[in-house]
């Protein structure tokens, strides 16, 4: 058995077919500067057919899903950035090299830049980068790309290293599941697994150097794992544990259109989905999200040279806001900063970025930028139900200023006659303990909060939330977190107002029932979690969970939180063990 990362849930069993790109070898040697023009076209040609392949390709996964050709967009946008481009056109006619080679240089230097960036979504862009340019070197070589749709076989399919554009090619009726030495839980290849709902694992180092073509292979996504020929018994072990999966999976898409109530219907909570942009709001909807408690807009802000501007938000926005309609959306405003950075953005490098200059601190400076993400969000404020949010606020002078600059765009826009949803509820993330611990003084200000337990356990814990080491310090349970939540949440009771969750905390079944107890009025957590939150709190009685709550809160150790969670939960028949099953992804 080898270990990997779980990145699309499911088992399967099947003979391998081990995918490898054909060995492409670039020609170093110097050119002449006539022969430089020459190489010049050979670029140019080479990227008008790659455009092409790109289009074509977008075509065809359209069919399979808006949000895979998403994919293709952000490479199309690669391939049109005129400086990308043109840095290549450059290195030939400077350092007098070949196309090929150029194109090749240019592209790893891109692709260094973002691995620097050493976040997980920089590093995502490179393999983009990474894909475009050896795209761009095969068609200047006149290499064609192999595809994966012409696979009829069932196979799993086995690779180094699987970019977008093969994954989107891979014909779903002979793929059953697939297992990469590279890549990590959110890079493209694993988003598009989990939407063609193909089992994969990732992360696996070696492993295509091991398996070979016609070996039998078992593929957990939900654990994360691969078997190699497994003996007769292994192979009954996991088709047992597959059917078992499949039963699970059945029984929890029948809550889908069940309300997120508890047993006897004393407290309903809405249940909600995180997304990223529209190409997550199927999904969403799929697994019964009743809204989405948290659209984190800096996505649009990435994989891109520069600012968005107000047209292309606006639509970003509208079609999130439509897809979820008539349920609400609440669009939290830029959230740059700490480990999402821009590259355009002049960003000062910081000893630490997560209390440096980010989010709402951004905002306030660069009105300019703010402004245009408030006229954006307004204006989509008619197509459906939006929520605004700010996120990092310390403080109330945060909020009044915030609201300030909120104000006079309303106004602009009413001035212009541009319509937008005046009663439009404000509110603010609690992700810094200043903000918990004053909940009662900032509860005046809006119309919720939101609690972004992501940073609120780091920032309170005084633990990086990315640093492996001190990862144990990291936890949702501890009495310190459980007692802030409890005095955010009674606080906004008080003022009449409600308080959701948007941080991992939400989706983690382990807090699910403690979290009912505390009176949260809203949850909102990646899709896939959705179905195993509401069955928990669907088999919960709130006075119990209310009980268990209180009890939590007088305890002094997280871990004897956990065993009393763990032991409520097992009363339930909801272990924490079966949510493994959709967890990891
Ligand atoms: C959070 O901090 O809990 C949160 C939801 O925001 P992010 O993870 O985007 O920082
Ligand atoms: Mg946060």
């Amino acid at each position: 058995m080898q270990k990997g990362i779980a990145a699309s849930p499911g088992i399967e069993t099947g003979k391998v077919f081990v995918f490898r790109e054909q060995a492409v070898s670039i020609d170093q040697s110097a050119v002449s500067r006539e022969q430089a023009e020459h190489e010049v076209v050979r670029l140019e040609k080479a990227v008008g057919t790659s455009l092409e392949q790109i289009e074509a390709i977008k075509d065809q996964t359209i069919e399979i899903g808006k949000e895979y050709a998403e994919i293709f967009e952000a490479h199309l946008m690669i391939l049109e950035d005129a400086v990308f481009i043109n840095k290549m056109k450059n290195k030939i006619r400077g350092d007098l090299i070949t196309a090929e080679n150029a194109a090749h240089q240019v592209a790893e230097e891109y692709i260094a830049q973002f691995n620097n960036m050493g976040n997980a979504y920089f590093k995502e862009r490179a393999a983009d980068v990474k894909d475009i340019g050896e795209r761009i070197v095969r068609n200047i070589l006149g290499i064609e790309s192999k595809s994966l749709s012409e696979l009829t076989e069932k196979v799993i399919l086995i690779a180094e290293d699987l970019t977008p554009s093969n994954t989107a090619q891979i014909n779903r009726n002979a793929v059953l599941a697939f297992a990469v030495d590279m890549g990590g839980r959110t890079s493209h290849t694993s988003i598009m697994a989990r939407s063609m709902e193909i089992p994969a694992v990732v992360g696996l180092c070696d492993f295509s150097q091991k398996a070979k073509d016609g070996d039998m292979v078992i593929v957990d996504g939900s654990e994360g794992t691969v078997i190699l020929n497994p003996d007769a018994e292994t192979l009954k072990r996991y088709q047992a544990k597959k059917e078992e999966y499949l039963k699970d999976v059945n029984e929890l898409g029948k809550l889908k259109n069940e309300p997120c109530k508890t047993v006897c219907g004393e407290r309903r909570i809405e249940i909600c989905a995180n997304v990223g942009g529209r190409e997550d709001c199927a999904g969403a909807s799929d697994k019964g999200a009743e809204g989405c408690g948290l659209f984190r807009t800096e996505f649009l802000y990435m994989d891109r040279t520069a600012l968005p501007n107000e047209e292309e938000q606006f639509k970003a926005y509208r079609e999130v806001v439509e897809s979820m309609a008539p349920n609400p959306v609440i669009i939290r405003t830029l959230d740059i900063g700490g480990d999402k950075k821009l590259p355009y953005l002049d960003m000062p490098a910081e000893q630490n970025p997560f209390l440096g200059w980010r989010a709402i601190r951004i905002c306030l400076e660069r009105t300019d930028i703010f402004k245009t993400q408030l006229r954006a969000i307004l204006r989509a404020s008619s197509f459906g139900k939006v929520r605004i949010m700010f996120p990092m606020i310390s403080g109330l002078a945060e909020i009044r200023k915030a609201k300030l600059i909120l104000k006079e765009v309303q106004d602009e826009l009413e001035a212009e006659g541009v319509h937008f949803d005046k009663d439009l509820e404000v509110g603010i993330m609690i992700e810094i303990p200043s903000a918990a611990i004053t909940a009662d003084l900032l509860a005046k200000e809006i119309d919720f909060f939101s609690i972004g337990t992501n940073d609120l356990i780091q920032y309170t814990l005084a633990a990086d939330r990315m640093n492996e080491r001190i990862s144990h310090l990291y936890d949702p349970l501890h009495p310190a977190v459980l007692r802030l939540i409890k005095h955010v949440v009674d606080a906004s009771h008080r003022a009449g107002i409600w308080t959701g969750m948007c941080g991992e905390m939400a989706g983690d079944i382990a807090a699910a029932p403690i979290l009912l107890g505390l009176g949260l009025d809203e949850l909102s957590m990646s899709a896939i979690s959705i179905p195993r939150v509401k069955k928990v709190i669907r088999s919960t009685n709130y006075r119990d969970a209310a009980k268990l709550a209180e009890a939590a809160l007088n305890l002094e150790e997280p871990d004897e939180i956990r065993a009393m969670v763990n032991s409520f939960l097992s009363g339930l028949n909801q272990t924490p063990e079966s949510i493994i099953l959709t967890e990891g992804v």
